[in-house]
């Protein structure tokens, strides 16, 4: 019998197959994150060894209570949430090999400056508010061009691409309007041709909106509920400031 999550994890692949074919694009430029905040080592394993190969994370906590357990199991970890500066040295201990939440300069310098006086280099993809939501990170359209200028000239962090959370509505013309908006800013980038700055990767789309993100252009769709369920806490406890102490 097929445990309920791999089942969930058999519909999400169907949906991405069935959104690429729509658009005309091939399954193999698009990848699956499995955003596992919440989610226990056990039930991430259970869908690695399905043949799942990378997950995100939004807390140093979690990142760490998991490394042990996790770390027999094939896989890569991106960390996809709010990064306080406080806590860059404590996560670059569990070989993260990719900072998609990259949305503010101090951030950029102080990452830089720890992983310069650690002889070692970082994958990052930078964080646009395309919602123009308050309670969201992400740097916003207008900051983002000087901030990837402004990231390309650190050498221990390289630039892949972009990142957003879209609208959290049922307007489905509203949320495909945030991911359009990330393809536009990733093309204006292109064309800035900055030294060192690569633009492959759009991370975009989750668990409700992945086929229009898909269909605009998503090379990263991050799904957590409809793979493992409901979360316990609201999202906002992942998203607002002043809820995130850890
Ligand atoms: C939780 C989370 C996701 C996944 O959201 P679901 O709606 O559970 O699929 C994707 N991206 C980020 C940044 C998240 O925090």
């Amino acid at each position: 019998m097929v445990s309920p999550v791999i089942e969930n994890l058999n519909l999400i692949r169907a949906r991405i197959a069935k959104a690429c074919q729509a658009s005309g694009r091939s399954m193999n430029e698009v990848k699956l994150l499995l955003a596992t905040k919440t989610v226990t080592a056990d039930r991430i394993t259970e869908v690695l060894l399905a043949g799942q190969t990378l997950i995100g994370e939004n807390k140093v906590q979690e990142v760490r209570d998991k490394f042990e357990a996790l770390k027999s199991v094939p896989h890569e970890t991106h960390f996809i949430g709010h990064l306080q500066t406080n806590k860059i040295k404590d996560l670059l201990k569990y070989n993260v090999t990719c900072i998609q939440s990259l949305d503010r300069l101090e951030l950029a310098e102080r990452l830089h400056q720890r992983l310069a006086s650690e002889a070692r280099q970082m994958n990052v993809l930078l964080q646009v508010n395309t919602s123009f939501e308050a309670s969201k990170f992400g740097a916003s359209p207008d900051q983002i061009f000087d901030l990837v200028r402004r990231v390309s000239e650190l050498e221990t962090l390289h630039i892949k691409g972009l990142m957003t959370i879209g609208l959290l509505s049922a307007d489905h013309a509203q949320v495909k309007k945030c991911f359009r908006l990330l393809k536009d800013i990733q093309s204006q980038i292109i064309a800035e041709n900055i030294p060192g700055v690569e633009m492959n990767e759009l991370s975009m789309g989750m668990s409700g909106d992945l086929e229009a993100a898909i269909e605009e252009g998503a090379t990263i769709v991050r799904v957590g509920t409809a793979i493992f369920g409901q979360r316990m806490y609201p999202d906002s406890y992942y998203w607002n400031e002043s809820l995130t102490s850890s």
